[in-house]
């Protein structure tokens, strides 16, 4: 196994014992709304590998399908009430826009952006379905699911009149066996809940299992927040083993930290994405792009890191 890390995250902290679930996955059901933390740091590393991964798709002239299981609401006015409130956005991609030193896959990213933006200012955000909206060809297919109601209408409407989108309302991980293997035979699997409810955790990990076990080829890339829960930790080592010699071109893993636990060891430390079948390009974009995220992204510059492994 090849691993490449400046500062390897410990996690979870022996120091903070493992709690209970804390305010952000607390019930009631779909409290999560990502217009709250859309364009923060998770979201800078979940995006940039979901360009770089669809613009290695588009290599090649045949269709793909790609299936967002938890598509949220496709896009977000980082001017609105939700993103105001915390203003997340400004400790991700709010300090990527003005820089003219960006690494190639955070560059990439950022031109996907400043594409939605349709000028200088960054006022809206796009999530992943408008983002892998503006990447399809016309041979590509795009399959959205998202259980909230309002958010569901949202993306509806901005789907609407593209032949090649499908939106709809369903429990995402349930989808699955209809969805794969895709008639395309080249497709990425984009798992993203807002583990709001900790049997997510065990859901992802069963969405993978049936996703390799269905289209073994097939691109995955999972999102994983870096927060002090049992069930968080153990998931890592739970997705590679499933991975392992199941699908044919293994995985990577890589995270992004930039903050120290809260008191009680609450909050967002960081993220992780888990990638099965990825591209040959995507360990080194990354190793080149997360020492240089970890700097500009950091929030305590003495936890901030990053590590990027593969299965070699
Ligand atoms: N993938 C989006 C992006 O990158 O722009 C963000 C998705 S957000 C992290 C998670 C979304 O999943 C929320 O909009 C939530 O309403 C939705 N959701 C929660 N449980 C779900 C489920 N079981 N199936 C489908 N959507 C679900």
């Amino acid at each position: 196994m090849q691993s490449l890390h400046e500062a390897m995250p410990v996690f979870p902290d022996p120091a903070l014992p493992p709690r209970a679930a804390p305010a952000w996955h607390s019930p009631p059901m779909l409290a999560y709304r990502h217009a709250f933390h859309a364009g923060n740091h998770a979201d800078v590393l979940k995006h940039l590998t979901l360009v770089h991964l669809l613009q290695h798709l588009n290599q090649k002239d045949k269709g793909y399908r790609v299936i967002d299981t938890h598509a949220g609401a496709g896009a977000y006015s980082l001017g609105g009430r939700q993103a105001g409130l915390h203003r997340e956005y400004e400790g991700g991609v709010g300090r990527l826009w003005d820089r003219d030193d960006l690494p190639p896959a955070v560059q990439a990213y950022v031109e996907q952006l400043r594409r939605f933006n349709e000028g200088p200012a960054l006022r809206r955000y796009p999530g992943s379905p408008v983002l892998a909206q503006q990447l399809l060809r016309a041979q590509d297919q795009l399959r959205l699911f998202e259980l909230h109601p309002t958010d569901h209408a949202k993306l509806a409407g901005r789907m609407r009149g593209d032949a090649r989108v499908q939106v709809q309302v369903a429990d995402g991980f349930t989808v699955l066996k209809a969805q794969l293997p895709p008639s395309t035979r080249r497709g990425l699997l984009l798992i993203d809940p807002p583990y709001e409810l900790k049997t997510d955790y065990a859901r992802v990990l069963g969405a993978l299992r049936e996703a390799l076990s269905r289209f073994a080829e097939g691109m995955v890339l999972i999102w994983l927040p870096q927060v002090q829960l049992v069930e968080a930790a153990r998931l890592p080592q739970r997705l590679k083993a499933a991975a392992a010699g199941v699908a044919p071109k293994g995985w990577l893993l890589a995270w992004l930290t930039v903050q120290a636990p809260r008191e009680r060891g609450l909050g967002l430390l960081g993220s992780l994405v888990f990638v099965a079948n990825p591209p040959h390009t995507l360990a080194p974009a990354l190793s080149q792009a997360l020492p240089w995220l970890a700097r500009v992204l950091a929030e305590d510059a003495r936890i901030a890191g990053w590590a990027c492994e593969t299965s070699g």
